[in-house]
């Protein structure tokens, strides 16, 4: 049972020097619950392949089909469950997060903005629910995310990326900036909540030890195309 299906998939840049290939014709699919790991090194194009599945950028050609439906033939409606369905954990959530905003507020915007509590006691229910599900301790609630180490850091943006009841997460980069002690905290933290909630991830990292144990399959990148796509258990397989 496929979630998602992505096939020759092209995004184009322009640029000063002239038309950037980041996505060059990449076509792969992901089960539905498991980890499709994406490596590759640095500007091989797996961010923005990440970020044209869920549309935060447009893709210049290809088709994206998320449970059996091209999202070309998406409705109105259909899309903005589409936008609460995908969601995306990026490399380090404080740069991209309102620095005024405290945790509760940073986790409960996503709620407000797609209407999901009818009132400030629902809101600040589920806003702890969540803080709870991450383990973020309740004391934190009105603090800021530059106060917080790292893994907190992190442990705000899976919050909010879990606030809609997603099924399919981009992770970006998601440990890359932590320590390595940290990082095996947070990459259970993010399997217990695969299991729990049936997610389907993929699964961006320049570092393949971070996606040996994690990923059920793992694609290798190089300058924009696919060049493998195999079982983890294949690829890292002694010869
Ligand atoms: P990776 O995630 O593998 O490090 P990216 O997807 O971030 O790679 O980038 C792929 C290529 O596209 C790189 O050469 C990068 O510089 C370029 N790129 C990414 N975003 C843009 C953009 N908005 N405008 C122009 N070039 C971009
Ligand atoms: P970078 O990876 O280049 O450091 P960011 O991860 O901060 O950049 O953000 C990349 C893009 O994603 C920006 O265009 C930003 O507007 C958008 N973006 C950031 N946060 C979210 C979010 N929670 N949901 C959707 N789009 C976001």
């Amino acid at each position: 049972d496929k979630i998602l299906e992505v096939r020759n998939l092209k995004k184009y840049f322009n640029t000063p020097k002239g038309l950037l290939h980041a996505v060059d014709g990449v076509t792969f699919s992901i089960e539905r619950g498991k980890t499709l790991g994406v490596v590759g090194e640095s500007g091989c194009g797996k961010s923005t392949t990440g970020r044209v599945v869920l549309r935060l950028l447009e893709a210049t050609d290809g088709e994206i089909i998320f449970e059996g439906k091209n999202i070309r033939d998406y409705g109105k409606a259909e899309m903005v469950k589409l936008r609460e369905e995908m969601q995306i954990i990026f490399q380090d959530p404080y740069a991209s997060l309102n620095p005024r905003m405290t945790i509760s507020e940073i986790i409960a915007e996503p709620l407000i903005i797609h209407k999901k509590c009818k009132n400030k006691e629902e809101l600040q229910e589920k806003v702890a629910k969540l803080m709870e599900t991450v383990g973020l301790s309740e004391r934190l609630t009105n603090t800021y995310p530059h106060e917080l180490d790292g893994g907190r850091r992190q442990r705000i943006g899976i919050a909010r990326a879990l606030a809609l009841n997603p099924k399919f997460i981009v992770c970006d980069e998601p440990v890359s900036a932590l320590d390595v002690s940290i990082q095996a905290q947070v990459l259970n933290l993010m399997k217990d909540l695969q299991e729990e909630f049936g997610l389907t991830y993929m699964f961006i990292t320049h570092d393949l030890s971070v996606v040996k144990h994690f990923s059920d399959d793992i694609a290798v990148m190089y300058l924009g195309e696919l060049v493998e796509k195999a079982p983890a258990k294949e690829l890292f397989k002694n010869p």
